[in-house]
């Protein structure tokens, strides 16, 4: 916490706004959409999920659509194609940035299209705040009239040349888990440069009301919003965001370091005009070259009591996913294979990555 997220639920508790709306919630939207700029409109909700599932609803996906969704992400990136009964189409990476390959994108869509269906929706994700080529997906989306949902879940903060994640697509969503660079516990958001979209996901997520003195409805709903608690921890959260980004960013340039002149070992550099937010520091491991496997390092980390994960294990790897459609060349599973995401919370001390880089020293030649 930042401080001053405490003083934001006091008033809570004070003005007795204990529900899913209230000032906080408004405020919340505000410091969001002023964030991000460039014209967008934001809806809180109640997670990074829930604003996913609503932004296929809202782009009008149906049961028996198809929906190309990167195979290297989180499941809640792709769960909420099967909430809304489509068919998820998966399509792999490409090693610039570690997200989808629009070329991959535009083959698979290709495809789709010659057996019969286009596809109702294309989901990009912006891997541990790393920005996906978005000029490119967006292109290829354009050409293709498919509209795009920007999982920013990772990457509050992270940019294309100036230009703001989560502002990038049609629709975009944000998370506020827990693990992620700021936090509401849970909690999440969707934001559009389209207020009409943004209007009827407020609607949406709050059981979808007619307007009447009673209670009348003409669409289904959902209980989707925030709640004017949440909104207040997110309201202090947004005042240290910067901060935070900061400081993610110093454990990055503090492993670069580590690892210079370390045979094996590499970083994910940003692309020219590309910010990230650097939400976890995320290394490649090469056998033939370090002399030991990504899993050799994990162990060792493990054995002194420091926690480090493999990279998200792609979706078309998935044994709940098995059978849907891949289209790809294998980097991804490459990645999977070689990938290790390092200890890089916002509050690891000087210590901490001295004690991180002195197991890492007995390991590594
Ligand atoms: C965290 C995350 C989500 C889901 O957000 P929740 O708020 O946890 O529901 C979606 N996509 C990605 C890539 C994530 O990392």
């Amino acid at each position: 916490m930042g401080g001053t997220e405490a003083g934001y639920v006091k008033e809570a508790f004070d003005t007795n706004w204990i529900a899913p709306l209230g000032p906080n919630v408004n405020g919340f939207e505000q410091d969001i959409e002023l964030f991000l700029d460039n014209g967008c409109h934001a809806a809180a909700l109640s997670s990074g999920t829930a604003a996913l599932h609503l932004g296929l609803v809202l782009l009008g996906v149906k049961p028996g659509d198809e929906v190309i969704c990167q195979s290297m992400t989180f499941s809640a990136t792709a769960n909420p194609i099967t909430y809304v009964g489509a068919t998820p189409i998966f399509v792999d990476s490409e090693s610039d940035t570690w997200n989808i390959s629009p070329a991959l994108m535009a083959e698979a869509i290709e495809d789709r299209i010659a057996k019969g269906k286009k596809p109702k929706a294309i989901i990009p994700v912006h891997l541990y705040g790393m920005p996906a080529k978005m000029d490119e997906i967006v292109a290829v989306a354009r050409r293709y009239e498919i509209p795009v949902l920007e999982d920013a879940a990772e990457a509050l903060g992270s940019s294309i040349n100036g230009q703001r994640c989560g502002g990038l697509g049609d629709i975009g969503v944000l998370s506020f888990n827990g693990n992620k660079i700021i936090t509401t516990s849970g909690g999440g958001a969707l934001v559009s440069r389209d207020a009409g979209i943004v209007k009827d996901a407020r609607f949406l997520a709050t059981q979808a009301r007619d307007e009447a003195p009673h209670y009348q409805h003409s669409q289904i709903g959902y209980n989707y919003r925030m709640s004017n608690i949440c909104a207040g921890i997110g309201r202090g959260q947004m005042e240290v965001l910067a901060e935070r980004i900061g400081q993610r960013r110093n454990i990055y340039n503090q492993y670069l370091n580590y690892f210079e002149g370390k045979k094996g070992i590499s970083l994910l550099a940003e692309p020219a005009g590309y910010f990230s937010n650097r939400w976890l520091t995320t290394i490649l491991v090469d056998p033939a070259e370090a002399g030991i496997t990504r899993e050799d390092l994990r162990l060792a980390l493990d054995a002194d009591q420091v926690e480090s994960r493999p990279l998200w294990k792609p979706m078309h790897m998935q044994p709940v996913f098995a059978g849907f459609p891949f289209y790809g060349d294998g980097t991804a599973e490459r990645l999977f294979q070689n990938g290790l995401c390092l200890p890089s919370g916002s509050n690891l001390t000087d210590d901490d990555m001295n004690r991180i880089f002195a197991v890492m020293d007995k390991t590594l030649k």
